[in-house]
């Protein structure tokens, strides 16, 4: 077989190991259909027939992974839904993980488009529909009634082709729940997501449970009376937010050093969603409404950003404490969960209806609030692409010859300050290259309004 031709040279540029945080200088990263070729030290002579690209000064890292985004909304929004790619690749984000929703013909096509080249966006991973139980919350989802209906419902997701199974906690039953964590081990597929406040995380885990999406199913496993929770929702006399609450006056340091321990060693992957609950948190007190943001979201979508935004605003002054004190106190389980060796996901959960959290912005605000809740920047830089090609058993760009090349080029160090995500000056996705003009552009076609 004859040797890939070298197309771009990005030469001269600072290349930033993810893995362990080393810098190799003065480097040249070769690339040819699509992937790279090899790393070498930048020698002082190029051929004319190769695309230079000028990296000195820059900082090279891996495009960035948003684990956690939903495409949705219902047929009103597929095209507002198809406008916020491009928003992610202008970010840096190369590829996306879709946590379930109602667009799935849509996301199949999108996903497709984008390999190809035909639409600028991310790699999308999807779930598919969410598996709920009965009168399901969100549009889309796949009712569960019985464990006995469990696996006729993850072969339906395996005939589309996803790519993980997602569940959802409205109402389903505990049986159903671990029976959906069975029968997605028993085919290899990974399974993810929210949980019944009525199993015990312990069950789910020995289950064979792949990962956690959202803190608050974490703190089960963090409480002395995770039991007695269970039962008292098992009995209707607590729901949701009672369950929540109780499970955090209940929280023991010691339990929850075990618990971490335990995600660890059985591989549980945890998305905690920080940035979100950063912006939902103080809905009351921070006024979105001349977000410069805004401007790039479709109105159609926008509109949904009010159901939380009234919700949030109808909440009482306990509750708001709450909230808030919730919040500070999941900042401080993720450090511990990263010093017992959790992998930790970086996911925003940006999406219609969830409220001014923006498509590509907002994975740069779940790196930095990594970073507040005590993790060094290249810790929080390793939430994003490392950790989730390791959940998503992906290759991806840590500089072996062959990987794809997705890669970002940065004006600032981002060892230095993960908030240096931000200060792009290039984005490489599948060989093709996007000057800072060309995101500019993007983002200029991308404005609605
Ligand atoms: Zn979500």
């Amino acid at each position: 077989m004859d040797k890939p031709r070298e197309e771009i040279r990005i030469t001269n540029a600072n290349v930033i190991d993810i893995r362990n945080g080393n810098i190799m200088t003065a480097m040249d990263i070769l690339i040819a259909d699509g992937k790279i070729l090899a790393l070498e030290k930048s020698p002082k002579i190029y051929s004319d027939n190769v695309e230079l690209i000028d990296g000195s000064r820059k900082y090279v890292i891996p495009g960035l992974w948003d684990l956690h985004i939903h495409l949705r909304g219902g047929d009103s929004l597929i095209s507002a839904n198809r406008s916020l790619l491009p928003l992610y690749l202008a970010h840096g984000v190369t590829t996306v993980r879709d946590a379930g929703g109602d667009l799935t013909p849509s996301i199949m096509k999108w996903r497709e488009a984008v390999r190809s080249g035909e639409i600028a966006g991310p790699y999308i991973f999807t779930s598919g529909p969410k598996l709920d139980g009965p009168d399901p919350t969100w549009e889309g989802s796949i009712e569960i009634n019985s464990p006995e209906e469990v696996a006729a419902a993850v072969d339906s997701l395996e005939s589309i082709g996803v790519d993980y199974v997602k569940t959802y906690d409205s109402r389903m039953s505990g049986d159903v729940y671990l029976s959906i964590i069975q029968e997605t081990q028993k085919r290899g597929l990974k399974v993810t997501g929210h949980m019944p406040m009525t199993v015990s995380i312990d069950e789910a885990i020995d289950a064979g449970l792949d990962g956690i999406d959202h803190l608050y199913y974490v703190l089960k496993g963090t409480s002395s009376r995770e039991e007695e929770i269970n039962q008292a929702v098992i009995s209707g006399e607590m729901g949701f937010w009672g369950a929540v609450r109780e499970l955090l006056d209940s929280y023991e340091e010691e339990i929850a050093t075990e618990f971490y321990k335990k995600l660890a060693e059985n591989n549980v992957a945890v998305v905690p969603t920080l940035h979100i609950d950063d912006v939902l948190s103080y809905l009351h007190e921070e006024d979105h409404s001349g977000d410069e943001f805004l401007k790039y979201i479709p109105d159609e979508l926008e509109a949904t950003y009010q159901r939380r935004l009234r919700s949030a605003l109808r909440r009482n002054e306990a509750s708001i404490e709450f909230e808030e004190q919730m919040n500070l106190f999941f900042k401080d389980m993720v450090n511990d969960m990263y010093e017992a060796g959790v992998l930790l996901l970086a996911g925003s959960d940006a999406g219609a209806y969830n409220s001014f959290v923006y498509p590509g912005l907002s994975l740069h605000k779940e790196l930095e609030a990594f970073q507040t809740s005590g993790l060094t920047p290249l810790q929080a830089l390793q939430t994003s692409s490392l950790n989730g090609a390791t959940f998503l058993e992906e290759n991806a760009v840590f500089w072996r010859a062959s990987s794809e090349a997705d890669l970002i080029l940065l004006n600032e160090n981002p060892l230095d300050d993960v908030a240096n995500t931000t200060s792009i000056f290039g984005v490489m996705q599948d060989g093709k290259y996007y000057s800072r003009e060309d995101l500019d552009a993007i983002l200029e076609a991308a404005i609605t309004d």
